[in-house]
């Protein structure tokens, strides 16, 4: 009987050098002939470096070539270790960078969320090209495919949202018959297109999304995302000791951790699954036999407490600027201007003059000033982004809570069954004077 289609998703961290790239080779040796649709996202930590030659390019300070020639040549390092000297491969990759001098030739375009979505859909583009030519290089056939071709999204760039019905033909008729053909076929994480053929990008971390999107046209029967972890774990390992595996989450556990900031899983990619119940599992690319985290349909466990943390957090304080009480046309006029400057709301709380609410903090733009200027002429705002953090801790104990505030001050908490969240400070230490 004819398989059905998996799909996978490589990130970053697991195509990050040549190495990875021939670990990546091996995982995907077993599945050599079964149907599999490869998303795979920028090598590394390259989205980082194409959002600083964005800036630089967009304040003219004259740097970007330079980073564009650095980011080239460490891409050009690791094509050296997996391909023979004048593989095809070298002139795909450079033909992508060049399209990324043009960019910087010019003038910086008017509209920076667009000019970014040009630039940075470029780390996608170059990976891609290389783990496809690498894979087929070593007797794994596989067809690169263009996402740009089947993704279709709206105009918001930086952030664009899916077209669906014509995602869902797109891949129906062209990402479809590549995988009739036999093969591998492997796409771009990220990125998408307009109408008009213009690039645009899914939000960062959006690759995973991208996989999602995928399974959902495509109908896979599973998801895979490879990670440098062996699941989902109870807590960022980063940041946490003693954070343990999750065997197995819902859906929707799995949906309110990440939209509170688990960075393991980007907060989109749930719902296309759910939507189809296609099984989701997250697992270790340095150690691919372990069993991972299985998200899916019809978990009922019991959950041990789990924590997620989200950095670069502004707390906003609005009152009226005539003492009025905050009621609801006041609620309704601030919650359209939240929506338009797409401010993610993460908290808030109200009282008869005042509205506190906790927003993500995003220093490439300057969304959270920009919002408290327009309303200034009606609402007094303070805002307080100084080292606050969002904590979000789902099935609570009091001892996790306990560890969690130490050190901190706790600017605003909201509880319920089974959700705390805090917004919180580092207390600030004191320093004899010498
Ligand atoms: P990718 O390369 O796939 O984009 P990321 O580096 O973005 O991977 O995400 C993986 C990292 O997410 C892990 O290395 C880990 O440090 C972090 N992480 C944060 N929260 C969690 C969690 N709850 N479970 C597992 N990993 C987490
Ligand atoms: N490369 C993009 C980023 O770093 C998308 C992704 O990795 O998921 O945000
Ligand atoms: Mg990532």
């Amino acid at each position: 009987m004819k398989k059905k289609l998996k799909v996978f998703k490589f990130g970053g961290a697991s195509v990050k050098d040549a190495a990875g790239v021939k670990n990546v080779t091996q995982i995907l040796r077993s599945y050599q002939g079964d149907p599999l649709v490869i998303v795979v996202s920028a090598m590394g930590k390259t989205t980082d470096a194409l959002e600083r030659i964005v800036n630089a390019h967009s304040n003219k300070t004259g740097e970007g070539p330079k980073l564009l020639e650095d980011l080239k040549a460490a891409h050009y390092q690791i094509m050296d270790e997996l391909f023979e000297k004048g593989d095809p491969v070298y002139d795909e990759v450079n033909d992508t960078f060049v399209a990324v001098e043009w960019v910087l030739d010019e003038e910086p375009h008017e509209n920076y969320d667009f000019m970014y979505d040009q630039i940075v859909s470029a780390g996608e583009l170059v990976s891609t090209r290389i783990v496809a030519a690498y894979l087929t290089r070593q007797g794994l056939p596989t067809h690169w495919l263009d996402a740009r071709d089947i993704i279709l999204t709206d105009d918001i760039y930086r952030e664009g949202w899916v077209q669906w019905e014509q995602t869902i033909e797109n891949a129906r008729s062209i990402a479809q018959p590549l995988l009739d053909k036999g093969g591998f076929v492997l796409t771009q994480g990220f990125i998408g297109s307009t109408t008009e053929n213009f690039t645009t990008t899914l939000g960062r971390e959006g690759s995973d999304y991208t996989a999602a999107i995928f399974s959902f046209c495509l109908d896979g029967e599973s998801m895979t995302i490879w990670k440098d972890v062996p699941g989902v774990l109870t807590g960022d390992p980063r940041i946490f000791e003693n954070v343990t595996k999750l065997d197995r989450l819902s859906y929707r556990e799995a949906i309110e951790m990440t939209y509170y900031g688990a960075k393991v899983i980007h907060p989109k990619t749930i719902k296309p699954l759910q939507n189809k119940s296609i099984p989701l599992y997250v697992k270790s690319f340095i150690n691919p036999e372990g069993e991972g985290t299985f998200i899916g349909p019809d978990v009922d466990d019991l959950y041990p407490p789990m924590v997620a943390v989200e950095k670069n957090q502004a707390l906003m304080n609005i009152s009226t600027r005539d003492f009025s009480f905050v009621a609801e046309h006041h609620m309704s006029f601030l919650f359209n201007k939240i929506a338009e400057y797409r401010l993610q709301v993460n908290l808030m709380q109200n009282t008869a003059i005042s509205f506190a609410v906790c927003v993500n903090n995003n220093s490439l733009d300057d969304k959270v000033r920009q919002f408290a200027q327009d309303i200034d002429k009606d609402f007094k705002v303070l805002i307080d982004s100084e080292g606050l953090e969002l904590i979000t801790v789902r099935h609570y104990t009091p001892q996790t809570l306990e560890m969690l505030r130490q050190g901190k001050i706790i600017m605003v908490e909201e509880r319920t069954k089974n959700t705390v969240q805090m917004v919180a400070k580092e207390v600030p230490t004191m320093k004899r004077k010498a």
